[in-house]
């Protein structure tokens, strides 16, 4: 364990649970238990990809989500056309790799059509950005948030055991040159793994016109092979890079965003944290995740799920799919408890559930 990596306490208590026998209120917002209420909504519309990265998915065996209990493209527009009636702004689409989805170019056309969506991002691994940047644009794509976990080639092998590299360089110049911005690039950092990576992608977010975020690896992976001491922590992340170029921590635009943001202070850039592990956000949370077989997931570390696809295959009224989304939004926990010993690993990892 090194001296960035907290180690496990029960202290303070993992997570106050809320009143289990509290009813949500029945109109208003969709809020929670703790004062929280939810701007963003992240789905995930496919549990395929053409990566394995280490930290997500195995190599081979993963079982596969029947394709009949996947949300149609109608299913989800429906769900978002209800959840942006109560409050939200923000749509994420993920998965899996969005890119997969043969009908991906008409799920976002038509949720562009949705009045009150703000933002409406999609995060993808690169591979097939080059060919559709231009496309999803038109069909109304605000902008993209793209995983890169190593600028050479033999270590972005290595990390997401696929040798597709160039291609997700030239998905980055394409979303870039059609106007997917900001991009922004996802780095999960390993320890033994890919450190090196904090310093090239510092530099590529001083040089191209990319925000890089560093993400702390979380407990997520499918194979569980998650330790604490392979997670470098935000204060390790920002010691590496402060030590060749100074940093000044900056405001974001939207104080409930995970995001730590950092200037360097010769001018040349900006990039981000996301301190998952070492410093949790959860107390300004406003996020809920929908999986590609339509269960509501009201945290990404929590154990249970509520299903929303039989509501929407049984002739449900839009209030009883509402009632559904607020019931699952109030009794969404406090926090996770990923430094605790009594912390539990959810079942799957992010490819089912989106990043
Ligand atoms: N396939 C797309 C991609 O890779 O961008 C979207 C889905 S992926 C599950 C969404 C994000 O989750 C990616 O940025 C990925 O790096 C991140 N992620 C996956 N597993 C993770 C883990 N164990 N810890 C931290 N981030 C993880
Ligand atoms: Fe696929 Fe994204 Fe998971 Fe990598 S992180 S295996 S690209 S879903």
């Amino acid at each position: 364990m090194t001296s960035h990596s907290p180690p496990p306490t029960d202290d303070p208590p993992a997570v106050p649970p809320g009143d289990a026998e509290s009813s949500p209120p029945t109109d208003g917002a969709l809020r929670d238990q703790f004062g929280r209420s939810v701007g963003s909504l992240r789905i995930s519309i496919t549990d395929r990809c053409d990566l394995r990265c280490v930290y997500c998915m195995p190599e081979t065996g993963t079982k596969w989500l029947p394709k009949m209990s996947m949300l149609r493209v109608e299913e989800y527009l429906r769900l978002v056309r209800i959840a942006v009636e109560l409050g939200v702004r923000k749509i994420r689409i993920t998965g899996g790799e969005p890119l997969l989805h043969p009908r991906l170019h008409e799920l976002i056309r038509s949720m562009r059509a949705i009045p009150g969506i703000r933002d409406l991002a999609m995060t993808t691994n690169g591979v097939a950005l080059a060919e559709n940047a231009a496309s999803l644009k038109a069909a109304g794509l605000d902008r993209v948030n793209v995983s890169l976990d190593s600028i050479e080639r033999s270590g972005f092998t290595a990390i997401t055991r696929r040798d597709r590299l160039p291609a997700v360089f030239r998905g980055l110049d394409a979303a870039a040159r059609v106007g997917l911005r900001p991009v922004k690039i996802n780095t999960v950092v390993i320890r033994n793994y890919n450190e090196a990576a904090v310093l090239d992608l510092a530099k590529l977010a001083r040089t191209r016109p990319y925000q890089v975020r560093f993400i702390e690896y979380m407990p997520l992976d499918a194979q569980r092979r998650w330790e604490l001491n392979k997670v470098v922590s935000a204060s390790e992340i920002r010691a590496r890079i402060s030590a060749h170029w100074p940093l000044e921590r900056i405001d974001g635009e939207d104080d409930r965003a995970p995001a730590q943001l950092y200037r360097f202070r010769d001018g040349a850039g900006t990039f981000g944290i996301i301190a998952s592990v070492t410093e949790p956000f959860c107390t300004s949370c406003d996020r809920i995740r929908i999986s590609a077989d339509g269960k509501i997931r009201s945290c990404l570390f929590a154990l249970e799920e509520t299903d929303l696809r039989h509501l929407l295959r049984s002739g449900a009224a839009d209030a009883e799919i509402e009632k559904l989304l607020r019931r699952a939004v109030w009794h969404k926990w406090e926090g996770h408890a990923i430094q605790t010993r009594r912390f539990v690993q959810p079942e799957g990892g992010m490819s089912y559930f989106g990043g």
